[in-house]
């Protein structure tokens, strides 16, 4: 995969395939990228480690650009009452949903936290994952959303993926402001733009914020709000738009020149096209859609052709998308929104990474990029796809060192 990012339309099914290929990495980067036989040519390889993968297909490393990592525990149960009838907003209304992460949140400490999502990280890269978004958003009060942030940070230094912090103190308005006598949603709004944003800046607790603008969340004009006061704190802006319902999140993400605007499975053909005319990425959730059980996925094939920047994500969260794996969302992107095996790579990978604020250090095997990649053992790459809810990831490598090997090192 090289050339320009992000990729539209047809752009985002050319995969630059190298048969035979080979990559030189040098400290971490990579030195250079061809054909096996021009790469063993080289002077520079002499002394070089060789690691034969054998046949295998090799892919950037996966850039998952939405998730909420640092959770408490699973929300089983209500996964459980769902199939029997109850709907998402119904759970969430009677106090399960995101309030019942951020109450059992609240009570969790730092290192509990920290084991979970440390044992998620290794999940991740045993995936092909190498870089992922990750979110806070299930505290709610300034104390426990800023003790997720700091476990991110920790995480950062402690393994070897890349995460990316996101402020997500806009997830849902908490009970405790659910329009009781002086203490209403409007009230959290200026909370959150008056005394956690400087705080989230000053700190450099997080590099995004994201609101959830939706049906039962924040309404666009709450969500202008809060994406304003954290652009004049120099944070890039994400949204969860158009996922319940068509409120006009996604044009807010286009007015506000937005990084990305998530989910959109309610988008109109007006707001295809404003899409298309912006840099926003469009980043789709299909896991969502897959574990609610819903017939309606976001409509990936109307914004490839109209030239929108379209990613793929795990939205990985216990509520709605408990997966991490992103040769799953592969597949149920191209079952299910019709988009082809290359097109969903190059939106899991490349376009992913331009939503990150990272397409000139990852997300392709160019010279100059981070080395970082996964090996898959199949033939042929549309086989990751295919074979859904397989994994067939055996290496990733970060930044040139092995994070994950399911053989061993390979064979040398
Ligand atoms: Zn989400």
């Amino acid at each position: 995969m090289r050339g320009a990012a992000p990729r539209r339309g047809k752009a985002l099914a050319d995969l630059g395939i190298i048969r035979d290929g080979a990559l030189l990495i040098r400290d971490g980067r990579i030195a250079a990228v061809d054909a096996r036989g021009r790469i063993e040519s080289l002077r520079e390889t002499r002394n070089a480690r060789k690691l034969d993968l054998g046949g295998r297909v090799v892919l950037p490393g996966f850039v998952d650009s939405h998730t909420h990592l640092v959770f408490p525990a699973s929300r089983a149960a209500e996964y459980e009452q769902r199939i029997g009838g109850a709907s998402y907003e119904e759970i969430a209304r009677a106090g399960g949903g995101i309030h019942n992460s951020a109450h059992r949140l609240r009570g969790a400490s730092s290192g509990d936290l920290k084991r979970r999502a440390l044992a998620h990280l290794a999940q991740f890269a045993t995936h092909g994952t190498t870089t992922l978004e990750a979110k806070s958003g299930y505290g709610l009060t300034w104390e426990s959303e800023r003790k997720i942030l700091l476990v991110l940070r920790e995480l950062e230094r402690e393994q070897p993926l890349d995460i990316v912090r996101t402020f997500l103190g806009a997830h849902l308005v908490p009970r405790e402001y659910c329009n009781r006598k002086g203490k209403t949603p409007d009230a959290y709004v200026e909370l959150i733009c008056r005394e956690w944003l400087p705080q989230v800046a000053k700190e450099n607790l997080a590099e995004f914020c994201d609101v959830f603008c939706d049906r039962g969340a924040f309404t666009v004009v709450q969500a202008r709000t809060i994406l304003t006061a954290a652009r004049a704190r120099g944070l890039g802006l994400r949204l969860h738009a158009e996922q319940l319902a068509r409120t006009g999140a996604a044009q807010l993400a286009v007015e506000m020149h937005a990084a990305s605007a998530d989910h959109l499975e309610k988008i109109s053909t007006r707001d295809i096209r404003a899409l298309a005319q912006s840099n926003v990425t469009c980043t789709l959730l299909p896991g969502c859609c897959f574990h609610l059980g819903l017939a309606h996925y976001g409509p990936a094939r109307k914004l490839i052709d109209a030239g929108a920047i379209v990613a793929l994500a795990t939205d990985f969260n216990p509520g709605t998308s408990p997966t991490l794996s992103v040769p799953m969302i592969l597949s149920f992107a191209c079952a299910q929104m019709r988009m082809t095996p290359a097109e969903a790579i190059s939106a899991a990978t490349i376009n992913a990474a331009y939503s990150l604020k990272r397409h000139d250090r990852i997300g392709s095997l160019e010279v100059g990029k981070f080395a970082d990649l996964a090996a898959f053992d199949v033939d042929d790459y549309r086989e990751i796809p295919y074979y859904f809810g397989v994994n067939h990831c055996v290496l990733t490598m970060k930044r040139g060192q092995i994070v994950y090997a399911r053989e061993g090192p390979g064979r040398t």
